[in-house]
C-alpha cells in the first residue's frame, strides 16, 4: 500500500466506523456486530501505525461512544469516562506488560481479572447513600440523563446497603440477561418489531425509552466495575469491588481474580472461556488492570484510555477484509467453483486466506466485487464464509465477477446447468406457473435458492482437472503420503484445489475446519507437503505423466538435459540422440511442450512453490555407453540399488531388450527378458558377475 492508497483507505474506513457507530452507539441499530466494527478500527489503526503521518486525534476513533442524543438532559461526567484500550491475543498482553513494566522499573504488583460485560456504559451518582442521577457515558465528557430509565432496573439500589457519607459514583453496565432478550425477540417478532442483535444493543435501546414505563418493561440488570469517592479509602481495585458488593451491587465477583503474573491472567482468560457461552449475560472479553491504585495514577491515560487497563477481547467469529481475487476451481465432476482470495484476516483465533463462495448464485444474492471490503464469519470450527458486504466502503475501482465461459483448465466451453437437470436456457423453473427468472428472483424470499441454483460445468471428459487418476499419480510420485485419494477428492469437493499445483498453496487452516481433519492432521498434512516441494527433476518429469514417460524414461531425460528449460527447448534432433529414447517418446514429449495448458500447469506449480532440483550430468565412468537390462530377482542387492549402481557408473538401464541392449543383468526367476536376450544375442550376466563389474 502506498501514501495515496493509504490516505484514500484511511478515509473510507473512518466514514465506514463512523456510520457504524452512529447504527450501534446513537440509533440503536441491531445489525451491527461488534467484531465488525472492530476488524474495521483494527484495520484503521493498523494502517495508521505504517503512515503516522494521517493520525488525526479529532477522528472519530479517538472520540468514546456516541454523541447523546437531543431528548434527553446532558449532563458533564464529574471525571472522564475513559474506553479501554483492546487486545486480542496472549501476545498483546506481554506486549502491554513490557510497556507499562518500562514505566514503573521494579514495582510489584498484581493484576486484576474481571468479566468484560457487554452492554451499556453507565454512571451513578449517590448523595448521603441515594441514588440520585444516572447517565450514560456519552462522549466520555458529556452524557445523557437517564436517571428515570436507571431507577427501573431492580439491580441499581436506590438506597445503598451500608451507608456512605457524602457524595459518590458508581460505575458500571446496564444490560440484558440472554433469557431476556430471548424473550423480548420472539414478543417483538409476533409484534413485527424490530429484532435485537445482542444484548448490549437491546439495554442501549431500552435504556433510551423516553418512557420510563418501556424501559421497566425490559427487566435489565446492572452489573459494577468501578467506584470513585472523594476520599483515599481504597488501595486497590479489588478492594472496590469487595466495597461495591457490600453496598448492594451485582459486580463479577464470582468471576473475577488477583492475578500475580499474566500466566495466571491467561489460565483466568481459559477458564472463562469455557463457561462463557452458558454464562447468563452476554460478555465479550475480560478486562486486566493493575491491581494497585497508586501505580494506576503512575501509569496514567494516554489518549482516551488508560495505560493501566487493558480489555482482552475473545476471538470475533466476525472480521472484515478485502477480497483480492476470485478465483475458479474446477471439481471433480466438473462443477466451477469460485473462491474467494482475502487479504489474510484473523478470525475465531486462525488465520483466514480464502473461502468458497460455493456457485454464481452465492455472489450475486452477495454482490460480491472483486476489491470490495467484505464480512466474513467462522463460527466455531466450521469453513469460514462471507456474510456481508461493506459496500459503503466501494472505491469505483471493484470489478464485477464474470463466470468464465471456458474452462480455466482445459480452456473447453463450460455449461451452464440449473439444480434439479434443467437447462438455464428453460425460462421455466420447477413451478412452471409463474415461476420466477434466474436472476431476477435471487433475492426473493418465497423462492428457495435450492430449487434454482445455477451452476456451471465444465463437460470435457477429458479435463486434466477433473483427471483424479493423475492427480493420485501426481501426489504419490511426489511422496506425499498424508494425501491419499479420499482426501485428494474432499479437498476438491470442498473447492480447495482444482488441480495438483494447488496442493502446494494449501494452508493448515484451510484444512481444519474441514469435518474429521482438525489442527494437528491439517498440520501434518502441511508440513509435508512443505517437505516434498522440492523435486528431482526425474521424478518431476514423471509426475507430469506426459504419454509413454515412465520413470526411466523421465530418469533419462534429466540425465541428459539437466534442467526443465534445456528440455523444453529440445528440438526432435537433441531428441533423437538419446539412447532408450524411441520415436514415440520423442513425440510425446515435443506435443507435451507445445502444449500451452501444460505450460501453464509448469509455471503454476513453480509459482506454488515447487522446486525442481538439477539433475546430475550423466556420469562418466566404466559403463558410459553401456546399456543395461534387469530381470529376475538379485539376492546381494534390490533392482534399484543395481540401477543406482550402473548409473553412477555412467551407464543406463533399459526396460526392454534391443540390439543396443550392453549386458541382461540376469537374477532369480528371470522374465521373458532373459529370453529376449537369447533371441537377440545379447550378453548376458549373473549377479556374480556384475558384482566383479563394479
Ligand atoms: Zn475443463
Amino acid at each position: 500500500m502506498n501514501k495515496t492508497e493509504a490516505e484514500k483507505r484511511i478515509k473510507k474506513l473512518r466514514s465506514e466506523i463512523a456510520r457504524l457507530r452512529d447504527a450501534y452507539h446513537v440509533k440503536d441499530d441491531p445489525f451491527v456486530t461488534d467484531s465488525v466494527y472492530d476488524s474495521l478500527n483494527r484495520e484503521l489503526r493498523s494502517i495508521l501505525e505504517k503512515f503516522p503521518e494521517f493520525v488525526d486525534l479529532n477522528a472519530p476513533e479517538n472520540r468514546v461512544g456516541g454523541k447523546p442524543l437531543d431528548k434527553f438532559e446532558k449532563v458533564a461526567h464529574e471525571i472522564r469516562m475513559l474506553s479501554l484500550n483492546d487486545v486480542f491475543s496472549t501476545e498483546e498482553l506481554i506486549d502491554w506488560e513490557e510497556r507499562i513494566k518500562k514505566l514503573i522499573p521494579g514495582k510489584k504488583f498484581n493484576y486484576f481479572s474481571e468479566v468484560k460485560f457487554d452492554g451499556l456504559a453507565v454512571s451513578l451518582v449517590y448523595e448521603d447513600s441515594v441514588f440520585v442521577r444516572g447517565a450514560t457515558r456519552g462522549d466520555g465528557f458529556i452524557g445523557e440523563d437517564i436517571t428515570q430509565n436507571l431507577k427501573t432496573i431492580k439491580s441499581i439500589p436506590l438506597k445503598l446497603s451500608s451507608p456512605y457519607a457524602g457524595r459518590l459514583e458508581v460505575r458500571g453496565e446496564a444490560l440484558m440477561s440472554k433469557k431476556t432478550l430471548i424473550q423480548l425477540n420472539k414478543q417483538n417478532e409476533q409484534e413485527g418489531k424490530a429484532i435485537f442483535a445482542n444484548t448490549r444493543n437491546a439495554a442501549a435501546g431500552s435504556l433510551r425509552q423516553l418512557d420510563p414505563k418501556l424501559s421497566a418493561e425490559r427487566k435489565l440488570d446492572f452489573f459494577a466495575w468501578d467506584l470513585i469517592t472523594s476520599g483515599d479509602e481504597f488501595k486497590l481495585h479489588s478492594e472496590k469491588h469487595k466495597k461495591l458488593k457490600a453496598f448492594g451491587f451485582n459486580t463479577s465477583i464470582e468471576n473475577e481474580k488477583i492475578c500475580k503474573n499474566l500466566d495466571e491472567v491467561f489460565s483466568f482468560i481459559k477458564s472463562f472461556e469455557k463457561i462463557r457461552d452458558a454464562f447468563p449475560f452476554g460478555t465479550d472479553g475480560i478486562v486486566i488492570s493493575v491491581d494497585d491504585l497508586s501505580l494506576q495514577e503512575t501509569l496514567g491515560v494516554v489518549g482516551k484510555a488508560p495505560r493501566y487497563m487493558s480489555a482482552f477481547k475473545y476471538p470475533a467469529e466476525r472480521a472484515t477484509t478485502i477480497v483480492k481475487d476470485i478465483r475458479v476451481n474446477v471439481g471433480r465432476t466438473g462443477v466451477l467453483t469460485p473462491l474467494a482470495i482475502f487479504e489474510p484476516t484473523s478470525v475465531a483465533g486462525s488465520t483466514v486466506s480464502k473461502a468458497t463462495l460455493h456457485n454464481f448464485d452465492q455472489i450475486e444474492r452477495l454482490g460480491i466485487k472483486i476489491g470490495d471490503t467484505v464480512v466474513i464469519e467462522k463460527a466455531g470450527d466450521v469453513i469460514p464464509k462471507v456474510i456481508e458486504v461493506l459496500d459503503k466502503m466501494r472505491t469505483g475501482k471493484e470489478r464485477k465477477f464474470k463466470m468464465p465461459e471456458v474452462c480455466p483448465v482445459c480452456k473447453i466451453k463450460v455449461e451452464k446447468k440449473v439444480a434439479g437437470g434443467l437447462k438455464s436456457s428453460s425460462s421455466k423453473g420447477p413451478r412452471s406457473s409463474g415461476a420466477p427468472i434466474p436472476g431476477q428472483t435471487i433475492s426473493n424470499r418465497t423462492f428457495q435458492s435450492s430449487e434454482l441454483s445455477v451452476a456451471y460445468y465444465c463437460t470435457n471428459t477429458k479435463c486434466p482437472a477433473k483427471n483424479e487418476r493423475f492427480l493420485e499419480h501426481f501426489i504419490s510420485v511426489f511422496e506425499i503420503y498424508e494425501l491419499g485419494p479420499k482426501i485428494l477428492r474432499r479437498f476438491k469437493d470442498e473447492g480447495l484445489i482444482t488441480d495438483a499445483a494447488d496442493i502446494f498453496t494449501l494452508e493448515k487452516d484451510d484444512i481444519a475446519p474441514l469435518e474429521r481433519f482438525g489442527e494437528k492432521s491439517a498440520e501434518n498434512i502441511i508440513k509435508e507437503i512443505n517437505l516434498k516441494k522440492k523435486i528431482p527433476l526425474g521424478k518431476f518429469l514423471w509426475a507430469l505423466g506426459i504419454l509413454h514417460v515412465g520413470q526411466e524414461t523421465a530418469r533419462d531425460l534429466a540425465t541428459n538435459f539437466g534442467t526443465l528449460e534445456k528440455l523444453m527447448k529440445a528440438k526432435q534432433s537433441d531428441l533423437d540422440q538419446i539412447e532408450n529414447i524411441g520415436p514415440a517418446v520423442c513425440a510425446s514429449v515435443i506435443n507435451y511442450f507445445n502444449d500451452k495448458s501444460n505450460l501453464v500447469f509448469i509455471d503454476k506449480l513453480l509459482a506454488s512453490g515447487v522446486v525442481i532440483e538439477k539433475a546430475d550430468k550423466k556420469k562418466e565412468g566404466k559403463f558410459t555407453g553401456m546399456t543395461f537390462v534387469l530381470t529376475g530377482t538379485l539376492s546381494s542387492m534390490s533392482r534399484e540399488l543395481a540401477k543406482e549402481k550402473i548409473i553412477n557408473h555412467g551407464g543406463k538401464v533399459s526396460g526392454s531388450v534391443s540390439g543396443n541392449t550392453s549386458y541382461v543383468l540376469v537374477g532369480e526367476e528371470p522374465g521373458s527378458k532373459l529370453k529376449d536376450a537369447q533371441k537377440l544375442g545379447v550378453k548376458i550376466i549373473y549377479e556374480k558377475e556384475f558384482l566383479d563389474m563394479i
